[in-house]
């Protein structure tokens, strides 16, 4: 049996060894959560709300445990943590209203009825990636229950244990036995099987892009649904008329927020010029301000690294010569430590101005004016995120508008709120998870006439 060291990237110990499935194993996951499917999308809308009720309150009862687990195995801050544990016991509660609101219409024909209906797709295949690995698994299996399919659900192999947890709340919760089955495997082994087993009727794929494309390629041989939730290279757009203040004080947090390992990350700043000495003079100490240290304590805003890899790959967009205006602090020794770090000046075509870092590095950058403002945010392979800070109503609509990106937050960086739609323009993914539509890409619409 092949395993998986589990490892503490804040310590480097290794906290459990997690068995890998095998192929013959994903098979065998497959085929038993097809044979769940006609008892599970026969249960009565009330009571399959009523199970996913009690698995958002099974959940709730957990939160402290989840959020321990992910500090443990992630790295996460404890504020974090339980924010991210807190966020599957909301979405779930989100989604169980929708089995008693899965509604069709009634459409006016000549000689009879017609009628339509959300009918559940079947077996669906959730990849999740290390880097919020509770949100991004619930935003994939909480709808895809709700909507009457059964789901297999494969956790990165660097963080399976709060996904492991899940599945055996969901249980506690009376969720029927390979309702919910969380397979931990490798990408190409146990991902990739959801990508080519005909009883898989669709994959929800969060991670990169480079495997997201393949993952759509894939699909594409069986016609296979597919959601995508992929990489970014967020703009942080200053107008020299914004609270340069508050604008100054929360950039920090709006990139290097778990360690900046996130999609929606505003790893490109950009300035407005007649601003930009007074902002960087501000940026500095709110940088510096920025605490990094053990994820348990709930004085930590960042933790480390997910791996000594990562951190390689992080540390290649900051060689000996790079522009580095000024940096935050890192604790030394043990864990996989970066500290906050801000380049500027960082040309437009400059690597780490164009390519996702995933990591605490961020590239600052002039602008001239509004359209140069939106020329260069948009000057991006991505278009996932972004923010845009002015006090002019007319010039935050105008530019919102016309940033090619899916989650724009005025005055602030939030990015995810599970009661809209998140996902992204361009090669940042397709399709939309969260909010009240999520539902449709987890359902086919049938439709039905009956003659008079
Ligand atoms: P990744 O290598 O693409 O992995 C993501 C998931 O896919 C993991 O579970 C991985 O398994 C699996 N996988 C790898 N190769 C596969 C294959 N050939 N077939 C099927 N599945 C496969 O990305 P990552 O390194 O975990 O995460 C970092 C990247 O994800 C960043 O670029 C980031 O932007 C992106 N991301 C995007 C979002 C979003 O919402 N848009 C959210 C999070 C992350 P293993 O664990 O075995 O590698
Ligand atoms: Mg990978």
């Amino acid at each position: 049996m092949t395993t998986f060291d589990v490892i503490n990237p804040a310590t480097e110990e290794v906290v459990r060894s997690v068995p890998l499935a095998t192929l013959e194993e994903t098979d065998a996951a497959i085929a038993r959560a097809a044979a769940a499917l006609p008892a599970w999308r026969a249960v009565a809308p009330g009571d399959r709300a009523r199970l996913l009720r009690r698995f958002a309150e099974a959940v709730d009862g957990a939160v402290e445990e989840l959020a321990a687990l992910e500090v443990l195995n992630a790295g996460h801050t404890i504020g974090n943590a339980r924010w991210e544990a807190g966020n599957v016991r909301d979405v779930l509660h989100y989604y169980s209203a929708a089995p008693e609101r899965l509604f069709g219409k009634q459409i006016p024909v000549p000689g009879g009825l017609n009628v339509t209906f959300h009918e559940p797709l079947g077996v669906v295949g959730v990849i999740v990636p290390w880097n919020f690995p509770m949100p991004i698994a619930v935003w994939g299996f909480a709808p895809a229950l709700a909507a009457g399919n059964t789901v297999v659900l494969k956790p990165a192999e660097l963080t399976p244990l709060t996904a492991l947890r899940l599945a055996s709340l969901a249980l506690e919760a009376g969720l029927p036995p390979d309702v919910f089955q969380v397979v931990p495997g490798a990408g190409p082994v146990v991902g990739q099987r959801f990508v080519t087993h005909p009883d898989v009727r669709k994959v929800v794929f969060t991670g990169s892009t480079r495997v997201g494309k393949q993952i759509m390629a894939g699909c594409a041989d069986q016609v296979k649904r597919v959601t995508l939730e992929l990489g970014g290279k967020s703009a942080n757009v200053v107008f020299a008329d914004a609270d340069l203040e508050r604008a100054a004080a929360t950039a920090p947090y709006g990139v290097f927020d778990n360690a900046g390992q996130d999609c929606c990350a505003r790893s490109r700043i950009l300035v407005q010029a007649s601003v930009y000495d007074r902002f960087m003079e501000l940026l500095e100490p709110a940088v510096k301000g920025v605490v990094v240290g053990a994820p348990g304590d709930e004085a930590s805003e960042m933790g480390p690294l997910i791996s000594a890899a990562h951190r390689e790959k992080v540390a290649s967009y900051v060689p000996s010569d790079a522009p580095v205006a000024f940096r935050g602090s890192a604790p030394s020794g043990a864990g996989f430590w970066f500290p906050p770090t801000v380049l500027a000046p960082v040309a437009p075509g400059d690597r780490a101005a164009v390519e996702e870092i995933f990591g605490p590095v961020v590239a600052v950058l002039p602008f001239t004016d509004e359209e140069d403002a939106v020329r260069l945010a948009n000057d991006s392979a991505y278009g996932l995120s972004g923010s845009i800070w002015t006090r002019d109503v007319g010039r935050a609509l105008r530019v919102s508008r016309a940033v090619e990106a899916g989650n724009l937050s005025v005055n602030s960086h939030s990015s995810v709120r599970y009661w809209t739609p998140f996902g992204g323009f361009k090669q940042s993914g397709l399709g939309r998870e969260l909010g009240p539509d999520a539902l449709d890409s987890f359902t086919e619409t049938k439709n039905v006439f009956i003659a008079h």
